[in-house]
């Protein structure tokens, strides 16, 4: 008999807020060992739950659910598997599925996920989910009620959907389908949260959605990913941080400090929490969540 944890749609009903760490799956061994060693450390922080990402940036596809068994077996902490339709059939998705379900996970995040480097022109037939709203109506399809399905969502429109109306009407889809919550792309402008919370009330969405925040530790690693994702980086962000990004203790100070404001003020005007991306690290997560923790 599989030992179940709990449902994040479940952790939602005992709190208001909750604290969560994205990790994802290292590509090589030591880089896993290290991995496991932090998961200790992070756990220390008692976080609501652990979510790890599946096959993004090209990561190993592999490790996901090992990852996730081991945060909740030796734990008992909830975790988050990262589920992605790109590059999986229907077929496939539906076994990766059952194998979660057997590893005694009951929680998913359900994502298109993007083409890998090597393979940028992969696009869905007939047997491939086109969009992530397809692959959560199919988890509800066939494992009704089993998993706790959170979806992705875009404060700023996502990269193929700028139009950040008709984004939180796809946003809608998804909810609709059956997800029960939201985490946000990263973000550092709160006023692109807080009206994206208007456009989702406007369209009667009632899920949590929870801010995904990532400290700046690399300022340079930073604006070549949200070149990447579509995400922004405000001209408060660039006047700050332009003229330190050379030197790293300052941009971590100042990572830490900015991401502490941000983090207390979308939890002072009502956030449902924060989910961190950790990119495997303690620091600097050791250090804010602490801080902001309320
Ligand atoms: C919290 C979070 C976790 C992530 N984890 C991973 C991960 O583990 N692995 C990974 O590979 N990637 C991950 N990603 C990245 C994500 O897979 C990409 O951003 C991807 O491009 C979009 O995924 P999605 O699930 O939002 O897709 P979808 O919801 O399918 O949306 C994809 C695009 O299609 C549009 N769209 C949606 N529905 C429709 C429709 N019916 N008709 C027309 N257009 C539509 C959307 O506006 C968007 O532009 C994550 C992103 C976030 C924010």
């Amino acid at each position: 008999m599989v030992a179940v944890m709990k449902k994040v749609s479940d952790i939602f009903k005992e709190k208001e807020q909750t604290y969560s760490f994205e990790l994802f799956p290292p590509k090589t061994d030591e880089g896993y060992q290290k991995l496991i060693a932090t998961i200790g450390q992070l756990a220390g922080l008692k976080p609501d739950f652990i979510s790890c990402t599946y096959g993004a940036g090209g990561g190993n596809r592999d490790k996901t659910l090992e990852i996730v068994e081991r945060i909740e077996k030796e734990h008992q902490i909830s975790g988050v598997a990262h589920l992605t339709c790109v590059l999986n059939t229907k077929d496939q998705i539906k076994d990766i599925l059952t194998e979660i379900k057997n590893r005694g996970i009951c929680n998913v995040l359900a994502l298109r996920g993007d083409p890998p480097k090597d393979q940028p022109n992969w696009q869905p037939g007939p047997d491939n989910f086109k969009y992530s709203s397809e692959l959560v109506a199919f988890i509800r399809q066939h494992f009704g009620d089993h998993f706790s399905i959170g979806v992705a969502g875009f404060p700023e429109g996502h990269i193929l959907c700028p139009d950040r109306d008709q984004d939180a009407k796809f946003l809608k889809m998804k909810i609709d389908a059956g997800a029960d919550y939201v985490i946000t792309q990263l973000f550092f402008n709160n006023r692109d949260y807080f009206q994206y919370m208007d456009r989702l009330e406007d369209l009667g969405i009632k899920a949590r959605v929870i801010p995904g925040i990532i400290p700046i530790t690399d300022y340079h690693a930073i604006v070549k990913f949200c070149q990447s994702c579509g995400a922004g980086i405000p001209q408060k962000i660039t006047a700050v941080f332009d003229p330190i990004q050379d030197d790293k203790d300052a941009v971590l100070k100042t990572g830490i400090e900015c991401c502490t404001v941000q983090c207390r003020e979308l939890l002072s005007r009502g956030a449902p929490g924060v989910h961190f991306y950790t990119l495997n690290k303690f620091h600097p997560t050791d250090v804010i969540l602490p801080a902001i923790r309320r």
